[in-house]
């Protein structure tokens, strides 16, 4: 396993790429290096306001170290005012990442900020097709651009909850799901984004005999397996999603109340 370590980076840009959605990039070589997708960092915001740091996701290791966040709460709206220049202290990289090598093609599926990790995965796969969903047009919009710059992504479907994209279809990930798993063409699933979509998601990958990890996000204080804030039930007892995830196999949750119930 990569061991973490506090990295101060500059902000080389920090910018809204949809209503409430901000990218920001990070001088951060050494991270880009040895962080896996799936792993996240841990940032301590530069404010004496607040106390526990904030986790994010890497979205993504090309050029540079990126991460897709929403503003929801003062946090990251504090984050999304930080200007470029500004020196960032945070920890990384964390949890256990996707497994990715031992698949062919894998086929990603994301809903909402759940895309970001996924986006790290497509850039170290061999052969990916990404499903993603979003609530309208804006939402998935720039995952588009983000995804269909890579080699390795041969196709992307998208879904919104209002029908807004229209080379997409209106629904959930997981109605549009069973209809791309009948082509029988992958060896994998990784899904990332709200319970109900993973857990539809693994229950389907599952029944059609792939390979399936899930990427948990927990509210989570510590983010290093101490403070036990982020524990999970799964069939083999309680986990922490900061250490022992954020990614899990999916069999860890087949039973319906290991996943929804926690
Ligand atoms: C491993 C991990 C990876 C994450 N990756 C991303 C990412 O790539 N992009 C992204 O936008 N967000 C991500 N999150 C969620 C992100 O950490 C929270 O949205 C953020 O910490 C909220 O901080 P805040 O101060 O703005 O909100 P707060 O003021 O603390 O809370 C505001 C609202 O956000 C909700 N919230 C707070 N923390 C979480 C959390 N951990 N998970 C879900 N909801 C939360 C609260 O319930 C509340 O409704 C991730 C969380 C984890 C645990």
């Amino acid at each position: 396993m990569t061991m973490s370590e506090i990295f101060e980076s500059e902000i080389k840009s920090n910018v809204e790429v949809a209503p409430t959605i901000f990218k920001m990039e990070l001088d951060a070589p050494e991270l880009a290096k040895i962080a896996k997708p799936g792993q996240f960092l841990n940032i301590k915001l530069p404010s004496n306001e607040f106390t526990l740091r904030r986790p994010l996701g890497i979205a993504s290791t090309l050029n540079g170290v990126k991460v897709f966040y929403r503003v929801v709460g003062r946090g990251t709206k504090f984050l999304s005012e930080l200007k470029a220049g500004t020196i960032l202290n945070y920890v990384a990289p964390l949890g256990n990442g996707f497994s990715l090598q031992e698949h062919s093609k894998v086929l990603l599926v994301g809903g909402g900020m759940g895309i970001a990790p996924l986006l790290s995965a497509a850039e170290k796969l061999r052969e990916a097709e990404v499903l993603i969903g979003g609530k309208n047009k804006a939402e998935v919009t720039f995952w588009i651009k983000e995804f269909s710059r890579l080699p390795a992504v041969d196709i992307i479907f998208v879904t919104t909850d209002d029908g807004s994209y229209h080379y997409g279809r209106k629904g959930f990930v997981t109605d549009y799901l069973p209809e791309i798993l009948s082509a029988d063409k992958y060896s994998a699933v990784y899904t990332c984004g709200p319970d109900v979509m993973m857990y539809g998601t693994a229950l389907e990958a599952i029944a059609n005999g792939l390979h399936c990890e899930i990427c948990f996000e927990r509210r989570m204080a510590c983010g290093l397996g101490a403070c036990l804030s982020c524990s999970i039930e799964t069939v083999n007892g309680r986990k922490k999603v900061c250490k022992d995830g954020p990614v899990f196999d999916a069999r860890e949750f087949v039973e319906p109340e290991n996943i929804l119930g926690n």
